[in-house]
């Protein structure tokens, strides 16, 4: 096994304010690089002085980028290759790669060869961090190179020196008899497929998925990961010791957090790469590190060529968990707790269709499966005025009394710890595909299921 402790300890241990105090030092010659080679961000920074943003509050002063302004920028006619972002010429561009592209069409980012090797080492460090080591076989289910968990991921979980088996984008069959035929200990997915795909091994290899090798799991890519009963389910499906987060995005880097040993959040582990602000969502305005403090993620890749961002805005809206942590490492940890795009208003209130969820499932226990759904009467649909419907699915037959008593306790602890009401419905087993990669949180009601809620 792998003696080391850190990835990259310079980065991770040294104290954060120090960091920081690093990363900002890059950002006059980063933006006067944007403004002499980007098409958009000439445009952005007419007028910046470069040399002047050489602290947090400058940096906040200038303008964030959507994810609407690069897909814009790839739209318009006779633009680079890349779009109005590109940063470096198209025949130093060594790869391509893609958004996953949950709304709207794909945006399509590139790495010269410095990039490439800026982000497998970000990568590695968020894997090892997240407990991937020289010594193990890890397996990477996702399926497709073009996106951020393809091809980068196996290029990032390769550096950390484990035996990387790319079972990702074959029949369930074929990957279940590979779990089991390379002895793999180290399992890479979304939340929803790692339970997914443990009831699939348990019924296509005849037995329970607890007794395959499997000791970590290592989930990213959706919120879920963080909640302490779906990972409770992941670990008792898998025999697993171990369950961690990681997150990251194609726009900024696909390897950013990555949660240590201690199990409490995921620690920002691209800082030599990537600085990150938070910010409320609503004002823009800045928002502390510090541990309980909340905001959107907004990411700046001050070493980035090809495809620069500044100010990116993620919304991916997360909460401070830590400062510190019992590892050793001091970059801050965090949870992602849903997208400020998910965000739906009842009566004034915000909620996250992800944090209904969590309640749901908490409540529900071993009789429900992870997949809960909020029904929306349109896509755009953000206001609700009536109790928000919330479907959920049975495991197997229950008595119609046990129902109404789950319903009613689900209602009643939203109710009380979000503050919106709810109607949950409950369906029998099989009723909603549960995907093999990103299970929905939101869905339209044009697509309602044909089997009619069980009677409660
Ligand atoms: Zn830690």
């Amino acid at each position: 096994m792998d003696g080391r402790t850190y990835w990259d300890p310079e980065i991770e241990t040294r104290p954060w304010s120090e960091t920081v105090a690093w990363q900002v030092e890059h950002l006059p010659a980063y933006v006067r690089r944007l403004q002499e080679r980007s098409l958009l961000y000439r445009d952005r920074l007419t007028g910046v002085d470069a040399g002047a943003i050489t602290s947090l509050e400058m940096l906040a002063e200038l303008p964030t980028t959507e994810k609407d302004d690069l897909r814009r920028g790839q739209a318009a006619p006779g633009t680079p290759l890349l779009g109005l972002q590109q940063a470096a010429p198209t025949e130093d561009v060594v790869q391509v790669i893609t958004s996953s592209g949950t709304t709207g069409g794909p945006v399509y980012f590139g790495l010269t060869a410095a990039d490439l090797a800026a982000w497998r080492r970000s990568i590695a460090t968020m894997f090892f961090t997240a407990g991937v080591r020289r010594g193990t076989t890890t397996a990477l289910s996702t399926a497709m190179p073009l996106v951020a968990g393809g091809m980068p991921y196996a290029d990032g979980i390769r550096e950390t020196g484990t035996t990387l088996a790319w079972i990702g984008g074959q029949t369930t069959a074929r990957m279940a008899s590979a779990m089991d035929r390379l002895r793999v200990d180290t399992l890479v997915g979304t939340a929803s497929f790692a339970s997914f795909f443990a009831e699939k091994v348990t019924e296509l290899l005849g037995r329970d998925a607890s007794t395959l090798p499997v000791r970590t799991v290592i989930g990213g890519g959706e919120p879920g990961f963080g909640q302490p009963e779906i990972r409770s389910r992941i670990q008792e499906l898998w025999g697993a010791e171990r369950v961690s987060e990681v997150m990251g995005l194609g726009d900024v880097c696909s390897g950013v957090w990555g949660e240590c040993e201690a199990g409490e959040g995921m620690h920002l582990t691209a800082g030599r790469h990537v600085l990150v602000e938070l910010i409320d969502p609503a004002t823009g305005e800045p928002r502390p590190w510090v541990e309980g403090g909340e905001g959107e993620a907004v990411y700046t890749t001050f070493t980035r060529e090809a495809t620069p961002v500044l100010r990116f805005r993620s919304r991916d809206h997360v909460v401070v968990t830590g400062t510190g942590c019992s590892c050793g490492r001091r970059t801050p940890r965090i949870r992602c707790i849903g997208r400020t795009d998910d965000m739906l208003i009842y009566k004034a209130m915000n909620v996250f269709p992800s944090s209904i969820r969590d309640i749901a499932v908490a409540e529900g226990g071993a009789l429900i499966d992870d997949v809960v759904r909020v029904r929306k009467a349109a896509a755009n649909q953000v206001r609700f005025d009536d109790p928000i419907p919330v479907e959920l699915q049975t495991r197997f037959s229950v008595a119609p009394g046990v129902l109404a008593d789950l319903a009613a306790r689900i209602e009643e602890r939203v109710r009380q710890e979000l503050r919106v009401r709810v109607a949950v419905e409950a369906y029998p087993p099989g009723t909603f595909d549960r995907g093999m990669y990103k299970n929905a949180l939101t869905y339209v009601a044009a697509h309602r299921p044909e089997a009619a809620p069980l009677p409660s």
